[in-house]
């Protein structure tokens, strides 16, 4: 690894100074599981690391019933499935950070460092996606936010601009009889890369009869995670049923821009977004039918 400069600010104004006057040749450095990764394979050579796990707000945890979460940029995967009420409120968050690496992983890298790395397959980013997330954006001309949808630009590049830092990850509480899922497909079960990821979140109206919303994110299969927002608007009106799930997935499937590489051809990641986008929004239904998630039990 070639020599760098090591910072540890312990505020964000601190290293926002310090990202806009070092430039492109400062990177941020949370649990580095990415970053320090592709320095040690020298796929990137900073001259200068930002720290940015001693600064207070990219640590904050805030729940609220009625505000909904927000989550530090900053703060380990493996505290976010020890939150309960997270557990309740948003599975779909809690299915993709169980699934990224195996406990070690978990424990250093973070939410806002899987979105930053900005991986098409990054499996994070279609469970925030359909949570409806928000990007918390930190510079000095002071903050901005970000629907996640908008936050990955191409593949390893974000919409942040130089100087800028992820500060949070807010989702509000998602309406009344809504179930979300995140389901991924890879070779082996754990310390591989997706080569497809579905996210979907359904809600369906008082009488748990007809589809009032769903919101549907693919990963590994276009430059960036894809929001499929038509087609969760053609699903409103529907029955939620198999027919449903069915043509959702046709659906999808034909949305879906894979390229072929050495973890999946074309075909086979078109068949698996067909095939995961059926299991989720079939899975979303039956965590809405039983009342509870997967991860609380009575
Ligand atoms: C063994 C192993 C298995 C893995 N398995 C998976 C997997 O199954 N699924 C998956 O999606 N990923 C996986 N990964 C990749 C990685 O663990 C995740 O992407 C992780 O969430 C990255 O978080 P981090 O805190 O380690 O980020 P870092 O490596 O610290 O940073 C990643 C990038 O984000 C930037 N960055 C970090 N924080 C900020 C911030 N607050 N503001 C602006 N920029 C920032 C950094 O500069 C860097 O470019 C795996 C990695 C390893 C080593």
């Amino acid at each position: 690894v070639k020599s760098f400069e090591y910072f540890a600010p312990s505020s964000i104004g601190e290293a926002i100074a310090l990202l806009a006057e070092k430039g492109d040749r400062a990177r941020p450095l949370a649990g580095g599981t990415d970053l320090l990764v592709k320095m040690r394979n020298d796929l990137l050579a900073p001259d200068f690391l930002v720290d940015v796990k001693r600064i207070p707000e990219l640590n904050q945890w805030l729940f609220s019933e009625t505000d909904g979460l927000t989550i530090g940029a900053a703060l380990p995967l493996c505290s976010i499935y020890e939150h309960l009420e997270v557990a309740a409120t948003y599975p779909a968050l809690i299915d993709a950070a169980r699934m990224i690496g195996g406990i070690a992983t978990q424990g250093r890298a973070t939410l806002g460092g899987n979105l930053c790395n900005a991986s098409p397959s990054g499996d994070t980013i279609p469970a925030l996606i359909v949570l409806d997330g928000v990007c918390i954006i930190a510079s000095s001309t002071g903050q901005r936010d970000l629907p996640v949808e908008a936050f990955c630009a191409e593949p390893g590049r974000t919409a942040l601009k130089v100087g800028e830092l992820l500060v949070s990850i807010s989702l509000p509480i998602p309406k009344l009889h809504t179930g979300t899922m995140y389901l991924r497909f890879t070779p082996r079960s754990e310390m591989d890369i997706t080569v497809v990821g579905v996210g979907a979140s359904l809600t369906l109206d008082e009488n748990y009869s007809t589809i009032t919303d769903v919101r549907l994110a693919l990963g590994g299969v276009a430059a960036t995670p894809l929001h499929l927002e038509d087609i969760g608007k053609a699903l409103a009106g529907r029955i939620p049923d198999e027919d449903t799930w069915t043509e959702a997935a046709a659906l999808a499937k034909a949305a879906a821009n894979p390229i072929s590489d050495v973890r999946g051809e074309i075909n086979q990641r078109q068949h698996l977004v067909e095939v995961l986008t059926r299991r989720a929004l079939r899975g979303a239904f039956g965590r809405i039918q039983r009342g509870v998630n997967d991860y609380v039990k009575d």
